[in-house]
């Protein structure tokens, strides 16, 4: 049986999209409604398909939905909810995707009163943006994290995990504000952290650029897939996970301060130690299914 029958994407960039394709693959009899704020990104979801109809407007494309799932920067997702908030049958569930989970609960149960919302994370992605960026199999093997309120109707939260369980993902239910913690140190500080050291890398004196690009696969390179995010998709996540982002950052500040006493006293010891327990943490993550073996993440040579 289908969890849903009627769903409606807003935001068809790479994850709004990709869900898409993810259940015409995997679960053809659901109709797919899709709206984005761009006419350019609405038109090329109607010629890739992906969509069995696409709206000019929000409020239009809720007005049968049972599902509707906000695709878009997290913060905008208050906004595109207060648009279709009139046209939202009762009973329909809504939720997200965003990589923050309590500032995006606030603001849909803000605008939304009475309202089923049931936010999600599908930690599934990749450094490109756009409808032409998704794919159907982006979440196969991912873990979708829920965040339902206590009030959340169970039925309505048992539905949407066979529905991430229908693309592909495993589920976990936890808490917003504790999932914006592990996120800030899985994913939001390892952006950071590649934010800084391309641009870093990009003003240095003496350095020329071409250099940079010409050595860069001294590692250089592997921050770079991650410095390439979406600029406005990444500017809102620093800005909606501030407290955790600046926690994790001043932990991250003070082992780095560490290490580079350590360096600087010669303490080879301590810095061997570390990188043999962090050698672990990899081997643990390619157990785990989350990525592959292969040498260099898969590169030809
Ligand atoms: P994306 O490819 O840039 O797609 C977002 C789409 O939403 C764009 O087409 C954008 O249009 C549209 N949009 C922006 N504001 C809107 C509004 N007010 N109303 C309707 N449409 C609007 O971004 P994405 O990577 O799919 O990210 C979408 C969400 O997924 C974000 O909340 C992000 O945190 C979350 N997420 C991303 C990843 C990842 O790796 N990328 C992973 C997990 C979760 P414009 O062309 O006008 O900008």
């Amino acid at each position: 049986m289908l969890p849903f029958a009627r769903l409606t994407i807003m935001g068809l960039g790479l994850i709004g999209s990709s869900i898409a394709r993810a259940v015409k693959a995997n679960m053809p009899a659901v109709r797919i409604t899709g709206y984005d704020a761009d006419s350019e990104v609405r038109a090329r979801a109607i010629a890739l398909g992906i969509c069995d109809d696409v709206t000019d407007t929000p409020g239009a494309a809720v007005i049968d939905a049972d599902l509707v799932i906000l695709c878009v920067p997290v913060g905008a997702m208050g906004g595109v909810a207060e648009e279709f908030a009139a046209d939202l049958p009762a009973g329909a569930v809504v939720s997200d995707v965003g990589s923050c989970k309590q500032s995006v609960a606030d603001a849909l149960t803000a605008v939304l009163p009475g309202a089923i919302i049931i936010p999600a994370h599908p930690v599934a992605g990749t450094e490109k943006s756009g409808p032409d960026a998704g794919f159907a199999t982006l979440f196969k093997g991912r873990w979708c994290i829920l965040t339902p309120a206590d009030n959340a109707p169970e039925a309505s939260v048992e539905a949407l995990r066979t529905f991430w369980q229908r693309l592909g993902a495993e589920i976990e239910v936890m808490d917003a504000r504790h999932h914006d913690m592990v996120l800030a140190i899985t994913s939001h500080l390892p952006h950071l952290i590649a934010y800084t050291i391309v641009g870093t890398a990009d003003d240095l004196q003496g350095v020329t650029q071409s250099e940079v690009i010409k050595y860069s696969a001294g590692g250089f390179r592997d921050f770079t897939r991650i410095a390439a995010s979406d600029p406005v998709m990444w500017r809102d996540v620093f800005l909606s996970n501030k407290d955790a982002v600046l926690e994790m950052l001043q932990r991250f500040s003070e082992d780095l301060s560490a290490l580079q006493r350590a360096i600087r006293y010669d303490k080879g010891d301590q810095l061997e130690a570390l990188f043999t327990r962090t050698r672990n943490i990899r081997r643990s993550i390619v157990e785990q299914g989350q990525d592959d073996d292969a040498p260099d993440f898969g590169r030809k040579h």
